[in-house]
């Protein structure tokens, strides 16, 4: 649906990021899960096809695209294997593109074009253990010392940690409050530490762990954007990067209807195919037209970003709407196939256990409602 309204050039996109989605990923997705295997050597070929920088300016070694084309191919990675494309996601969304918005000059081309090739991988270290949806509250410290920062705390939930080199890192230079916290660019060494990886409930292509910091030395050179400012970045970053797993959860819904329309015409019972009863049919409409709406907010929210008009609620309502889509079309489908649903032989519980991430991360559906109604009704809904 709606590749009608694609350009030429998104069409383009679309098809390169499907067929490597399809031939690459999607054969592998089962063992990679079952076997809890991130593979990193695929996302590094996802980077010699410009995947991992799409927003980033060719000249920087990126593919020089828009919003809606990494929408495109978050989308058909997520529809593949969704833990994959999470780390599309934060690569693109939470890593170049706070660069592009904060990074001088000097920074920018010290780390994109390695970003955009795949040679390093990076990771978005906001939330803390006691600090999750009140970013405000988080009690990381970076203390000034004569050449630069010396960072301790500790960081949880941060997804690519276990591979990246690169960890874009808010913490507290201030006082308490929003405007107590900066960003800095932090690379593995002394006083830095990867923690555990977590086990979760599905995404188990996708590394999530925790960093401690005990010291870590950081250059006065490596702070990303003005001292203070450092939520207002993590912030608007999340405002782009909601706009990627709204298309991540329309991707996992793809592959859900997929599965479930191609089980209903095959599936025998009572001596025809089940896709003749009422009770698989209309769940299964419901979810077309719910993603085809979800497709096109998406859409809508990244074209915002694209004209460079305000995207914040459109991109909450986009993620709001197309991960509820998500959760439903994968309930939808493991009730079309039945018992076959409930086994880890077929991919229906994955995209069931995998769906449920877009309602939590990048700010939960709670928080996405909050914006929304902040948005209808300004400071009298605080
Ligand atoms: C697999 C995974 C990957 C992740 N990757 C990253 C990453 O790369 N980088 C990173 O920084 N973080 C990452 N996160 C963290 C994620 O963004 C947080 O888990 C999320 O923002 C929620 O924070 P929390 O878990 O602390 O929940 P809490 O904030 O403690 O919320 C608990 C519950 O209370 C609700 N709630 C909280 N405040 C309100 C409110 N004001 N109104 C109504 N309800 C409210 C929430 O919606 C939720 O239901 C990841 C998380 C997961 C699970």
């Amino acid at each position: 649906m709606t590749t009608t309204l694609l350009s030429e050039t998104h069409r383009e996109v679309q098809a390169l990021a499907r067929e490597f989605a399809q031939r690459e990923i999607a054969p592998n997705a089962a063992a990679w899960n079952a076997d809890h295997h991130v593979p990193v050597e695929v996302l590094r070929r996802m980077g010699e096809i410009g995947l991992l920088a799409v927003t980033v300016p060719e000249e920087l070694g990126g593919a020089g695209l828009d919003a809606t084309s990494l929408c495109l191919v978050v989308e058909e990675i997520a529809r593949a294997d969704a833990g994959t494309s999470t780390a599309v996601a934060v690569q693109n969304g939470l890593v170049a593109a706070p660069l592009m918005r904060a990074g001088t000059p000097a920074q920018c081309a010290a780390w994109l074009p390695r970003l955009a090739t795949g040679e390093i991988f990076g990771a978005y270290a906001l939330t803390e253990p006691d600090a999750g949806s009140d970013t405000a509250s988080l009690r990381t410290r970076a203390a000034e010392h004569a050449d630069g920062w010396s960072i301790s705390g500790s960081k949880q939930w941060i997804t690519n940690g276990g591979f990246a080199a690169l960890f874009v890192v808010f913490a507290r230079t201030g006082g308490p409050g929003a405007k107590g916290v900066s960003a800095f660019l932090v690379e593995p060494g002394p006083g830095f530490e990867v923690g555990r990886e977590i086990p979760k409930m599905g995404l188990h292509t996708s590394s999530t762990v925790e960093l401690v910091f005990d010291g870590c030395k950081v250059p006065g050179v490596n702070m990303l954007g003005k001292p203070g400012e450092g939520l207002k970045l993590a912030l608007t970053t999340l405002d782009g990067g909601r706009i990627t797993i709204a298309a991540q959860a329309c991707g996992i819904a793809q592959a859900a209807l997929d599965l479930a329309t191609e089980y209903a015409r095959s599936r025998v019972a009572f001596g025809g195919p089940i896709a003749r009863f009422q009770g698989i049919q209309f769940p299964l409409a419901d979810v077309a037209a719910k993603l085809d709406a979800a497709r096109l907010l998406t859409r809508h929210a990244a074209a915002l970003r694209d004209a460079g008009e305000p995207h914040g609620i459109v991109g909450a309502k986009a993620k709001l709407f197309a991960s509820a889509v998500a959760v439903e079309a994968a309930d939808v489908a493991v009730q079309t196939l039945g018992g076959y649903g409930y086994s880890s032989e077929y991919p229906a519980e994955r995209y069931y256990r995998d769906a449920k991430i877009t309602e939590i991360y990048e700010g939960t559906s709670q928080i996405q409602r909050l914006v929304i109604a902040r948005g209808l009704l300004g400071d009298s809904a605080r």
